[in-house]
């Protein structure tokens, strides 16, 4: 099977186009290659049914999304659905013509009237692979968002023949099995009688043209093994997991054909200082006794590097937490918003090794009414933890 084009291309659309923009676009091309209007006409046909695939997918907000982020090899293993192999029969076709036209498939039968002029031999574009990278991000760079350059070894377009395959400036010719369709007819006996089906070309693999004289270098692609170094823009805000689409950085298409893209998977470093939730960011303040005793000031990092000042108030319990709102983390473009925050939680350190006049000062306090805590007091400090993390 030759490489598929490109959904967006197919329609001719772009990648940003709206719902309804695609809506349109597939309108204009079925009607175009509507079999009514191109009897006989087996190169319409596949337009017809390549534009119902790429429909199909771009149609559906979920399938769309998917194709964004992992090109024609979705999670789901073999592409998407019944499609991914090019399998779509007529009739799914016309059964998807109620959402688009209003109503059913059948009144098409007009378009006979239309006569078909239809273009000469269109050539095949192919596409080239998607490349993965993963990339590590300190908390720092989540904040920021930060551009990296990276060296990718990647199929490049041959120098050598610039990218036709083809050696000395020589041209590929029309393939003389199939004639520059790509597409061989073959009689088979099945349940139904006898019936033409349409197979790929065996000289020219679809490709409808032949390469006589191969490129040296290239040995007929039109893409060599090479070396790029891409800058990748990653918006502040990102999760581990999360997968950036670098549009047409990927391999080479072969024979001068579209790249394919790089997509990046966000990996998170580990951060001494923070714990990361979300969009928000929390800091484990160990006081000492007698500031959480007396109240007073601390000073507390944030993610930007600066440190500020926090008041602790006289008699802060173990469990407190504060909110410095607007501290944390943006939101990545598309999804929420505003900024989250930095949340403070408060334990009180307890010394381990006293001096003697610590002791002294501490057994002189034991007893006072005012050291003594109410164990059965119902908002414990287990409550608050309780409620923290619920
Ligand atoms: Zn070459
Ligand atoms: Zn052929």
């Amino acid at each position: 099977m030759a490489e598929k084009r490109d959904y967006y291309e197919v329609l001719g659309v772009s990648k940003g186009a709206t719902e309804d923009e695609i809506k349109k676009a597939y309108r204009k091309m079925a009607i175009k290659y509507h079999p009514d209007r191109n009897p006989d006409n087996k190169e319409a046909e596949e337009k017809f049914k390549e534009a119902a695939e790429a429909y199909e997918v771009l149609h559906d907000p979920q399938k769309r999304q998917q194709y964004d982020q992992f090109g024609f090899n979705g999670p789901q293993a073999g592409g998407f659905g019944g499609f991914g192999g090019g399998g779509m029969d007529m009739d799914d076709i016309f059964s998807m013509f109620g959402d688009i036209f209003g109503g059913h498939g059948g009144g098409f039968g007009g378009f006979g009237g239309f006569g078909g002029g239809h273009s000469g031999s269109q050539q095949r574009v192919y596409r080239g692979s998607d490349l993965r990278l993963k990339v590590k991000l300190s908390l720092q760079e989540v904040a920021s968002g930060v551009t990296k350059k990276f060296k990718v070894r990647k199929d490049v377009t041959c120098n050598h023949c610039h990218g036709t395959g083809a050696e000395g400036g020589s041209a590929a010719e029309t393939c003389p099995t199939c004639h520059g369709s790509g597409m061989v007819s073959r009689t088979v006996r099945s349940v139904f009688g006898m019936m033409t089906t349409q197979a790929e070309c065996p000289t020219c693999h679809g490709e409808g043209k032949v390469i006589k004289n191969k490129c040296k270098e290239c040995g007929g692609t039109g893409t060599v093994k090479g070396e790029d170094v891409v800058e990748i823009n990653i918006p502040a805000g990102v999760e581990e997991g999360m997968i950036i689409n670098v549009s047409g950085k990927g391999n080479a298409g072969p024979h001068n054909g579209i790249p394919g893209d790089i997509q990046v998977i966000i990996e998170e470093e580990k951060n001494d200082t923070f714990i990361r939730d979300k969009q928000d960011v929390i800091y484990n303040l160990l006081l000492d006794f007698p500031t959480a005793t007396l109240g007073g000031e601390v000073e507390i990092p944030t993610i930007d590097g600066k440190r500020v000042r926090l008041k602790v108030e006289p008699g802060t319990q173990p469990g407190k937490s504060v909110r410095l709102r607007g501290k944390g983390l943006p939101a990545v473009q598309g999804y929420g918003h505003g900024m989250g925050d930095l949340i403070v939680n408060m334990s009180v350190f307890v010394p381990k090794t006293l001096s003697k006049e610590e002791r002294t000062a501490l057994e002189s306090l034991r007893g006072s009414s005012n050291f003594q805590g109410d164990s059965t007091t119902k908002k414990s400090i287990f409550d608050k933890f309780r409620n923290y993390f619920n």
